[in-house]
C-alpha cells in the first residue's frame, strides 16, 4: 500500500493511533477515543510574560479532553511535568481571605465531627503556605503539611507549621509514614485533579491512613462544569474532571470506601468527599454518598453519549461571545477585561480574543501587573485604570466572583459602564 493510499483510509482511524500515540486512560488503562472537548492550543495559563518576552516563541500545548469510555474518567493527557508547574508556584492560598475562611470553618467541623485533639494527627497533601493546617496548629493538634513547592512550603514552615517538600505518591507514603506516624485525618484540597498519576496517589493515600482514619478531599465537580458549561476550568494543570462515581470507583480499587459526601459552592460547585479504609466498620455509609451516585446516575454521568453534547455548548457560548464583542466594536464602544485569572486565559485563547476586542485587563496582584495575558497578550494594568478610562463594557474573567465584583465594581454605573459576564452564558448585567 503506496503511503497516498494510507492518507486516504486515514478517516476510519483515530488520529491519536495515526500518529503512532494513542493516549491511555490515566485510571484503567483503556485506549481514549471519545474526544469531551477540543479547545484547541493554549500556553500554560500562569506564564504571564513580560514586555521583553513579547517577541518570544511561546509553547502552546493541546487542551484536548477526553472521556474514558470504562470508566467514565475526564481527562487531559500530560503534556507538561508537574515539576515544571508546580515546584515554584506563585500561588499563595493565604492571600484569598475567603479561602482562609473555608479552610477555618472546615477544621472546626472536622474537630467536632471526629473528635480531634491533642492526641491526633493531621496530614494535608498540597498544604500550599498553611492556610489550613495554621487552624489544627492553634488547637495543640500535631501536623505536617506535604507540600511540592519548596517556596510556598517554606511560607509555611516559617509560621510553625511542620512541612515537608515532596509530591505526594507511594514513595512520598512509604517515606512518611515511619518519620511522622499516620494521620487520623488524611486531608487535600483541589489535588485530586491536579495528580497526573492519581493511582500511585490514591494508593499513596491508603499506605498512609491509620486503621481508623478519615481522608476527606475536595474537588470541582464535573456535573457543575457541564452544567454551568465551566469549560474555562479546562487547563493544562487540571488533568481530570471528577464526577462522584468515578471517584468512588478509583477509591475502591485502592482499598477504599466514600462514607459521606458535601456539595459546596467552591471553585463554581465542588465536592468534599470522605474516604476510609474498606474494612473499617467504625463509620457507616451516608444517605448523601447512595442519594448523589443516585443522581449521577440518572443524568447518564455512566454513558458516554451524555459526555458528547459538550462540545457543542462550548462552540455556542463561544460564537454568542464573539457576536457580543463584534457588535460592541462596530457600535464603536471600548471594553476592557476584569482579572487574569487561569480560566480566563483558557476563555482568551479559545476565543481568539486579543486587543483587538479589549484594550486591557486589571488585576490585583502586583505580581501580574505590567505582565502580559499568556498567547493573548493582552496588557494586565492596575484596577484603578478602569476608573481613569471609563470603558463601556467590562467583562468579568473571573465570573466565579460576580456577586463581589458586582459591589466592587458598582462605580462604573457613573458612566454608564456595563458588566458583562460570559460564563455559563453571556449576559450584560443591568443597573440595580
Ligand atoms: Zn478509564
Amino acid at each position: 500500500m503506496s503511503q497516498q493510499d494510507a492518507c486516504l483510509r486515514a478517516p476510519s482511524v483515530a488520529a491519536t493511533e495515526i500518529a503512532g500515540h494513542a493516549a491511555h486512560c490515566r485510571f484503567c488503562g483503556l485506549v481514549l477515543r471519545h474526544t469531551f472537548v477540543d479547545l484547541g492550543m493554549s500556553p500554560l495559563c500562569q506564564t504571564h510574560i513580560e514586555l521583553h518576552q513579547l517577541n518570544h516563541m511561546e509553547p502552546f500545548y493541546p487542551l484536548h479532553v477526553w472521556v474514558c469510555h470504562g470508566c467514565f474518567l475526564v481527562q487531559l493527557e500530560q503534556y507538561v511535568a508537574p515539576a515544571e508547574i508546580f515546584s515554584d508556584y506563585a500561588y499563595f492560598s493565604s492571600f484569598s481571605d475567603s479561602w482562609v475562611e473555608h479552610a477555618r470553618r472546615y477544621t472546626e467541623a472536622m474537630t467536632q465531627r471526629f473528635g480531634l485533639g491533642r492526641h491526633s494527627k493531621v496530614m494535608e497533601i498540597a498544604s500550599n503556605d498553611g492556610y489550613l493546617l495554621q487552624h489544627f496548629v492553634r488547637a495543640g493538634i500535631a501536623c505536617l503539611g506535604i507540600e511540592p513547592a519548596a517556596n510556598v512550603a517554606a511560607a509555611a514552615v516559617s509560621k510553625g507549621i511542620p512541612t515537608t517538600v515532596q509530591f505526594f505518591g507511594v514513595a512520598a507514603a512509604q517515606r512518611i509514614a515511619p518519620e511522622h506516624g499516620r494521620p487520623d485525618l488524611l486531608l487535600g484540597n483541589n489535588v485530586l485533579a491536579h495528580v497526573p498519576d492519581i493511582n500511585d496517589f490514591v494508593a499513596g493515600m491508603k499506605l498512609l491512613l491509620g486503621e481508623r482514619g478519615v481522608i476527606t478531599m475536595e474537588f470541582p465537580h464535573l456535573q457543575q462544569l457541564m452544567e454551568q458549561n465551566q469549560f474555562d476550568t479546562i487547563y493544562h494543570e487540571h488533568f481530570s474532571y471528577l464526577s462522584f462515581t468515578t471517584v468512588e470507583r478509583i477509591f475502591a480499587r485502592h482499598g477504599l470506601t466514600l462514607f459521606d459526601v458535601e456539595e459546596l459552592p467552591t471553585h463554581g460547585g465542588s465536592l468534599r468527599i470522605f474516604a476510609r479504609h474498606a474494612n473499617d466498620a467504625s463509620k457507616s455509609v451516608t444517605r448523601n454518598v447512595v442519594a448523589l451516585r443516585e443522581r449521577e446516575l440518572a443524568k447518564g454521568f455512566d454513558r458516554v453519549e451524555t459526555y458528547s453534547g459538550f462540545r457543542e455548548q462550548v462552540l455556542e457560548t463561544k460564537r454568542k461571545l464573539l457576536e457580543f464583542l463584534i457588535a460592541a466594536k462596530r457600535a464603536g464602544k471600548t471594553i476592557v477585561g476584569y482579572g487574569a485569572p487561569g480560566k480566563g486565559n483558557t476563555l482568551l485563547n479559545y476565543c481568539g480574543i486579543r486587543q483587538d476586542f479589549l484594550d486591557y485587563t486589571v488585576d490585583r496582584s502586583p505580581h501580574k501587573q505590567g505582565r502580559y495575558t499568556p498567547g493573548t497578550h493582552i496588557p494586565i494594568l492596575h484596577p484603578d485604570v478602569i476608573a481613569q478610562t471609563r470603558p463601556d463594557y467590562i467583562l468579568l474573567l473571573p465570573w466565579n466572583l460576580e456577586q463581589e465584583l458586582r459591589e466592587k465594581l458598582a462605580y462604573v454605573q457613573a458612566w454608564g459602564g456595563k458588566l458583562v459576564v460570559p460564563i455559563p452564558q453571556l449576559r450584560v448585567l443591568s443597573d440595580r
